[in-house]
């Protein structure tokens, strides 16, 4: 990914190029503002749920004193 600067009709807009080989839209520019609102709804879908916290922070605490054998 390549970020570019472009000359607008009133100013500079900021735009990526893709340079992933055998990307289909390689070399396509795309809007700043698209590629960081893709990214953001990446982030969010990918937070974990409140399970996983509570897996890590109540792992020891929820060991057996004695092992099973
Ligand atoms: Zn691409």
């Amino acid at each position: 990914m390549t970020a570019c600067w472009s000359k607008g009709r009133t100013k500079h807009y900021a735009y990526y190029l893709c340079d992933t080989r055998d990307c289909p839209d390689r070399r396509k520019s795309v809007r700043k503002e698209i590629i960081e609102d893709e990214f953001e709804t990446l982030l969010a879908s990918l937070k974990p749920s409140a399970h996983l916290f509570h897996a890590i922070y109540e792992m020891p605490r929820g060991q057996p004193k004695s092992r099973p054998f």
